[in-house]
């Protein structure tokens, strides 16, 4: 894989930072870029291809491929990928080491000031933006929300441009009631994932990188870019499944001396957070933590956000709202929520929370709370629950016997 010196491109209101890549086993050819307004234009870093790197070492991992730069990459970012990261990523995606070779290494300081953090509107970063704005210390508050087209929106970048514009919509009217501007990065770096063979064709295996060469793309502006944990540190494995198992790991091997990727909140699992923020009310007037769009489009379901901003049927919706029912705070989000459609489904999420909690660490600690709680599980519930585990435990066995019969009829 070859990635070629970047350059700076202004074209009408955002200003791009764009590298010639060539991915030599697919012989695709194409400009990757990292888009943002023109007012963030002089923060894109040209001097170093940091970003490009952090962005192409997976696909170029996955299809053996060693990175020649022809520019230089920084040095302290260089000795991580080399001594750490690309044998970190060998082990979880069982494959072979990688080489990066660039033209040279340089440590460059462009003493950046912003302190920023990605932000949803879901339980994670509202937890990180209420943190960040009044509970730390000066130096590490927020004096930015951003919000990146980096892999979450899909891989086609044109048909990423919908949902990445409304979500810019909701962010920015946020990030006006917290007074912190809102920063925008838009890239067609993905367009080298789209092998549906790879596990790095979804998001989740690869979240913390894409997230990173955003940030990288962006040096001269983000000194402290704080990533919401999505569970808390005791989750730490190498998982070729989801990237934030080992997102401590990434952070710290991908931070340069500009900007320090920091994950926030990592002693607080999901309820722990949604009790820090539930009382807020900029999060009572504008949570949003639904994900129909994503499990309609790749999972073919049909929820709908026709009567709520949220769904109140696809599963984040779900445990949000069992959680806050739990906390005895559902009420305060009957603008957010389909309260009513909540209710029919309310015996079914119990129930799966019941049968379930075992296998699922959000379930689990929805449990936990209920028990934190003195919910009384109502006797159905409980019946309801053995039945279906049993039910589960019978479909095993009967698949186990099919499995049998066809070794043994092939014998
Ligand atoms: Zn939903």
């Amino acid at each position: 894989m070859i990635i070629n010196k970047p350059y700076i491109e202004t074209r009408e209101d955002q200003t791009y930072l764009i590298s010639k890549i060539k991915d030599e086993v697919s012989n695709i050819e194409e400009d990757v870029f990292f888009a943002v307004p023109n007012e963030y234009g002089n923060y894109l870093c040209d001097e170093v291809a940091d970003a490009f790197v952090v962005a192409m070492l997976l696909p170029a991992l996955v299809s053996k491929q060693d990175i020649y730069i022809n520019a230089p990459i920084s040095e302290i970012l260089f000795y991580q990928i080399e001594n750490n990261l690309t044998y970190t990523l060998s082990k979880v995606f069982e494959k072979k080491p990688i080489k990066i070779i660039p033209k040279s290494t340089i440590t460059l300081n462009f003493n950046p000031t912003a302190v920023a953090t990605g932000f949803s509107g879901g339980i994670d970063s509202f937890t990180t933006v209420l943190q960040h704005t009044q509970d730390v210390t000066d130096n590490l508050i927020l004096t930015n929300l951003t919000l990146f087209n980096v892999g979450s929106y899909g891989n086609d970048y044109k048909k990423t441009q919908v949902t990445f514009a409304e979500d810019i919509k909701r962010a920015k009217s946020i990030s006006n009631i917290f007074g912190l501007p809102l920063l925008t990065i838009d890239s067609n770096f993905n367009l080298f994932y789209n092998n549906r063979e790879e596990k790095i064709f979804n998001f989740s295996p690869r979240s913390t990188m894409c997230l990173i060469a955003g940030v990288l793309s962006l040096q001269k502006f983000f000194k402290y870019y704080f990533i919401s944990s999505t569970g808390t540190i005791e989750d730490i494995k190498l998982s070729k499944h989801d990237q934030y198992y080992y997102e401590w790991l990434v952070t710290s091997f991908l931070s340069n001396n500009n900007s320090q990727i920091i994950i926030a909140n990592s002693d607080l699992n999901r309820v722990e957070k949604t009790k820090y923020i539930a009382d807020n009310k900029i999060v009572k007037n504008n949570l949003y933590v639904c994900a129909a769009d994503i499990y309609n489009e790749k999972h073919y379901t049909q929820y709908k956000k026709d009567t709520s901003p949220n769904c109140s049927e696809c599963i984040k919706c779900l445990r949000t709202l069992i959680t806050l029912d739990l906390l005895g705070k559902i009420e305060h989000y009957s603008n957010r929520f389909d309260l009513e459609k909540y209710r029919k489904h309310k015996d079914s999420i119990f129930i799966n929370v019941l049968a379930n909690y075992k296998k699922d660490h959000f379930l689990k600690e929805i449990h936990d709370l209920m028990i934190e709680t003195n919910y009384q599980i109502p006797k159905k519930y409980k019946i309801k629950a053995s039945l279906f585990k049993l039910r589960n435990r019978l479909a095993r066995i009967q698949l186990i016997r099919v499995i049998y019969r066809f070794i043994f009829r092939n014998k």
